[in-house]
Formats: structure tokens, C-alpha cells, sequence
């Protein structure tokens, strides 16, 4: 698993605290590229061995500020052959000739930062496109070859009417993307919503609105066919992600690029520093408890959830089983136990029971 991290933004959204630099200079995306074919030239021993499965992931930022050359430059550096090769875009930079040649590059899936369907909620959010260019966004990426398409939505906040959630959900249901990623809100800290909330000028939606929105979301994509594979995301059944859905299992990836995240699949992560050039790897140790922690963190917001072996020894037995009698937790077909559907809103709250009483 490979991911490049590509920290361009045009503007900035209400709500993120992704590293990112606001950039349109040629000479900024010259650097940063060069910088990660050194990088991978460095650690290509590493990315051979992180090798399974075999993805690559452009994440941001928003990879599709970065021209062509030099996203090209940077796919020809590394190894090829992807089962998933996926791209992050925001609607507004999806044209004909973009779009084919992605396809070209062996891109074959494509994470579309759509968010809401209503002009007013994506003016609030400062996205830089509207409605209409999400939708035009689908059309061309399908007409370029690329059947795989996510969507990111986000809920859970004063701003967004159960009206307007309905209606954003049926607009994207009848797209039919093959994959749904839907967010609560957050109040990420550096962001602009951050400052509003410290002044006062924004506060956050009640449990009761964003629990409502999240039993919608889940009701009307259940009802269309998708598979609520994890807490936060759905897919027409053979389009769980890949690259995420390894993330969570652990596996070792390699994180390229200022900012990204890298795991041996053991005990060790590193980052890189946030720098647009000259950026450099730090790193830690997990501690066994770290990694009971956060084996059960991962595994338990996915709906395979993970083998009661492995849960009775990485969680409070107790927890356990005072959970599976409330019907929190319940056994899959296969044995392996998880966060009953009806449970997935409150997860973090399931999680932290089973693990901070470890
Ligand atoms: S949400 Fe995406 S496009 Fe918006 S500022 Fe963050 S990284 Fe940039």
C-alpha cells in the first residue's frame, strides 16, 4: 500500500485541518514533486515490501490542484500494477482531458469531495464548486472509463435541515456511485469553523440532529443496496475500498510525501514532517498496550469486526460480555464480533469501554 500525500489546496474549506498550503505556483509543484521521487528513490526497499495489497492512494490536499506532469512523474517513479489506484478530486478541476488522462495512468478509482448537494451548504462550507458540477464531475469521470467512484458527504451540523440531508442523499443515490463515505462534522483544531466556534460564531449541532441524519443515511443506502462495511462508509457490495479497508486491518503502508503517515505493520509508525520541501521522517514506537488499543479501535468500527479471541485478549473480557448481552456487540455469521449496526453512532463510546477499562 503506497500513499502520496499532495498538500495543494486552491482555497480552504470551512472545516479542515488536513496539512495543506493554498499554491498554484509551478515552481512549488516542481519541488514537491521532485522531493517525492527522492523520496521514493530513498525508501523503495520499504515500498517493495509494502507491497500487499497492492494499492496506490493520492490523498490531500486535493491531488487534482497538482498538474498532470508531475502527477504523472511521480506514478511512473514507483512500482505499478495497482489492484486500486486512487485519486482524491474536488469536482471543479474534473474535465474531459483530466479525467482521461487519470485513466491513462491506471487510475481506476476516483474519491470525489461532492460533500452536499445544496449550493447554500457548500457556499458555508467555502467549497469551490456547486451541485451541478458534481454532477457533471460523475458523468465525465464515467465517460473517461472509470466505473469505481466515491463520493464524501458530510452531516451533523446546525446549518444542514433533515430536508436538505434528505434531499442531498436521494441526488447522490441516483447518481449511484459505487462507494459513499458520510462524515459528521467535526471541529477540527486551525480550522476556520475552529476560530467561529471559539468566537462564539458557530456551535455544533445537538446528538439528537446528528444521530437523526446518521439512522437517515443509514436507512436510505441500506434500502438502495449498499453495504455499510464501516462506520463511516457504504459500498455497492464489491466496492469496499481496498487500500482503507487494509488500513484498518493493519497492514504495512508507505506514506510519501510532507505530512504522510507510514506503518511497518508492527510497532512502528513515522510521519513526515509538515514542510514543502526538505520534509523529514519522525518516529514511534507503539507500546503493546498502544497496539491492543488501537487493534480493537480499527477493528471494531468495520462491520467484519474481528475473532473473539482477539477481543477478549486486546479488551476488557467484562466489557465484553456486558456489551454483547446489552446487544452492542453481536456475533457475525462467521463468529467474529462487532458494533451492531443500530450501535455504530456511539462506536467511539463502545471503543473506549473495552479499552480504557482494559
Ligand atoms: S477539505 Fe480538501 S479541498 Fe478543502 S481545504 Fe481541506 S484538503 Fe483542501
Amino acid at each position: 500500500m503506497i500513499y502520496v500525500h499532495v498538500p495543494f489546496c486552491k482555497s480552504f474549506c470551512i472545516y479542515c485541518g488536513f496539512y495543506s498550503e493554498l499554491c498554484n505556483k509551478d515552481n512549488a509543484f516542481a519541488s514537491y514533486c521532485e522531493g517525492v521521487c527522492r523520496e521514493i528513490e530513498a525508501r523503495r526497499e520499504e515500498i517493495l515490501a509494502a507491497a500487499s495489497p497492492r494499492t496506490l492512494y493520492f490523498g490531500g490536499g486535493t491531488p487534482s490542484v497538482l498538474p498532470l506532469k508531475y502527477l504523472r512523474r511521480i506514478v511512473e517513479a514507483l512500482p505499478g500494477g495497482y489492484e486500486e489506484f486512487t485519486v482524491e478530486a474536488n469536482p471543479d478541476d474534473i474535465t474531459p482531458e483530466y479525467s482521461s488522462a487519470l485513466a491513462g495512468m491506471g487510475v481506476n478509482r476516483i474519491s470525489l469531495g461532492v460533500q452536499s448537494f445544496d449550493d447554500g451548504i457548500l457556499r458555508w462550507m467555502n467549497r469551490r464548486h456547486d451541485a451541478a458540477q458534481a454532477v457533471r464531475a460523475i458523468e465525465i469521470i464515467r465517460e473517461a472509463g472509470i466505473e469505481n467512484i466515491s463520493i464524501d458527504l458530510i452531516f451533523g451540523f446546525p446549518l444542514l435541515t433533515d430536508e436538505i440531508w434528505n434531499d442531498t442523499l436521494r441526488k447522490a443515490l441516483a447518481l449511484r456511485p459505487q462507494h459513499i463515505s458520510a462524515y459528521q462534522l467535526s471541529v477540527e483544531e486551525g480550522s476556520a469553523l475552529d476560530e467561529l466556534a471559539r468566537s462564539g460564531a458557530f456551535a455544533q449541532a445537538g446528538e439528537e440532529q446528528c444521530l437523526s441524519q446518521y439512522d437517515t443515511l443509514c436507512r436510505l443506502l441500506s434500502e438502495a443496496g449498499y453495504r455499510h462495511y464501516e462506520v463511516s462508509n457504504f459500498a455497492i457490495p464489491g466496492y469496499e475500498a481496498v487500500h482503507n479497508g487494509a488500513y484498518w486491518a493493519r497492514a504495512p503502508y508507505v506514506g510519501l510525501g510532507p505530512g504522510a503517515h507510514s506503518f511497518d505493520g508492527r510497532l512502528t509508525r513515522s510521519w513526515n514532517t509538515q514542510a514543502l520541501t526538505g520534509w523529514h521522517r519522525e518516529q514511534e514506537t507503539l507500546t503493546m498496550h498502544d497496539e491492543a488499543v488501537e487493534k480493537v479501535m480499527l477493528a471494531l468500527r468495520a462491520a467484519d469486526g474481528m475473532p473473539e479471541s482477539d477481543l477478549l485478549a486486546n479488551a476488557n473480557p467484562e466489557a465484553v460480555s456486558a456489551l454483547l448481552q446489552k446487544g452492542a456487540l453481536k456475533k457475525n455469521r462467521d463468529g467474529r464480533l462487532r458494533i451492531a449496526e443500530n450501535h455504530f453512532f456511539v462506536s467511539d463510546d463502545i471503543i473506549y469501554l473495552l479499552i480504557s477499562t482494559r
